[in-house]
């Protein structure tokens, strides 16, 4: 690893002054270190975010929603009584990612921040179009597809790996991002942008930028529910296959509006246009769950080795609505 200088602001405005200029910004580091040790990520100076105090905090506000500062753990996020009552899917998310030591570092705004997990972008030695090179060998022949995504995949095919943004996407959150001319509010689902040439992560946050706390609209009992679903391979120390996040406002068991976003199918979180339409103005019911989900994989352009992946959008689609309807909250 190339030698840095090491910087600990202890105040969010001294940390988005060290974070412009080109130092690399860092959580806790789980997904950071990878890449420095990888030499992906080269930086002279690396900014972390651990001496920023109140960064970890969560709070339920008198209106229900939730602020989650940017440093809280996943261990937290799935153990607080407060995320769990405002917003249960990310509380099961957040359970099931990575492994419990992982859980215990991995922070929300690493978590979202974090690079694809694409075996040719993390080693050097590959081809790739989001370092730089004209294309992207997962679509060459020979190209190792199986991770890949099925959605928005003509210039990049990988899968984005967080688990927690679509949840953060369906629930309507926004980040709060701290720069030198003040904070500004992003919605979650703006978060990302479609890749470009060279360009390694596809969230629109840059140099100067600190994503400061996460605001959750609360999941009103009565009125709104809420489903998550995902499918892995290995039950830890992996990423998902697929995820599926849902949020569904009903009344007198009619959908008034839905919002369906899927995981890992695409370089960025993926909404799911065609599962919300097939929803509103419909009984909230199990068949017509099987109907979203059929609908879900609408626009999917798979690979031959991602195939599998438009079968696993329809399930995980289908299970999460189902979870939404008998979690009757
Ligand atoms: C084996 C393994 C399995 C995993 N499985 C899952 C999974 O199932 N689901 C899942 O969602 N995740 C998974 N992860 C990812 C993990 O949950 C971490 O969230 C992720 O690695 C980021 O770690 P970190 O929080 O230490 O962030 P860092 O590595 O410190 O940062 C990650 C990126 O985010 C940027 N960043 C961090 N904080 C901020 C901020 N406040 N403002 C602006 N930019 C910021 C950094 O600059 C960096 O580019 C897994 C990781 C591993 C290693
Ligand atoms: S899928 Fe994306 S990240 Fe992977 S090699 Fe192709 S361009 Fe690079």
């Amino acid at each position: 690893m190339k030698a840095f200088r090491y910087e600990r602001p202890t105040t969010v405005e001294a940390a988005v002054r060290a974070h412009a200029g080109g130092a690399l910004l860092k959580a806790n580091g789980i997904d950071v270190l990878d890449r420095m040790k990888e030499r992906l990520d080269q930086p002279d100076r690396v900014v972390t975010l651990v001496d920023v105090p109140g960064l970890d905090r969560v709070e339920r506000r008198p209106d229900g929603s939730l602020s989650i500062g940017a440093m809280t753990t996943l261990a937290t996020l799935a153990a607080s009584a407060d995320v769990a009552a405002a917003c249960p899917t990310l509380a099961t998310a957040a359970g099931q990612a990575a492994s419990p030591a992982l859980r215990n570092r991995a922070t929300l705004g690493g978590n979202l921040g974090q690079h694809t997990r694409c075996g040719y972008y993390r080693f050097a030695s590959f081809r790739c179009f989001k370092r730089g090179d004209a294309d992207c060998p997962v679509q060459a022949p020979g190209g190792v597809q199986e991770p890949a995504g099925i959605f928005g995949i003509d210039l990049c095919a990988c899968a984005h790996p967080s688990s927690l943004a679509p949840v953060l996407a369906a629930g309507g959150a926004v980040a709060v991002v701290a720069s030198a001319k003040g904070e500004r509010r992003v919605p979650v689902a703006a978060l990302y942008e479609p890749p470009a040439r060279g360009k390694a992560s596809d969230w629109v946050l840059g140099e100067g930028d600190v994503l400061v706390r996460v605001e959750v609209p609360p999941v009103v009992a009565g009125s709104h529910r809420v489903g998550y679903e995902e499918v892995r391979q290995k039950a830890a120390f992996d990423w998902p296959l697929v995820v599926g996040a849902v949020w569904v406002a009903a009344r007198d068991g009619v959908v008034a509006d839905a919002r369906v976003w899927l995981g890992a199918v695409a370089p960025s979180p993926w909404r799911a246009e065609a599962a919300e339409k097939a929803l509103v103005g419909k009984p909230f019911t199990a068949a017509q769950a099987a109907v979203a989900g059929e609908a879900a994989v609408a626009g999917a352009t798979p690979l031959p080795g991602t195939a599998y992946k438009v079968e696993l959008v329809k399930v995980v689609v289908r299970r999460a609505l189902v979870a939404a309807l008998e979690r009757r909250s």
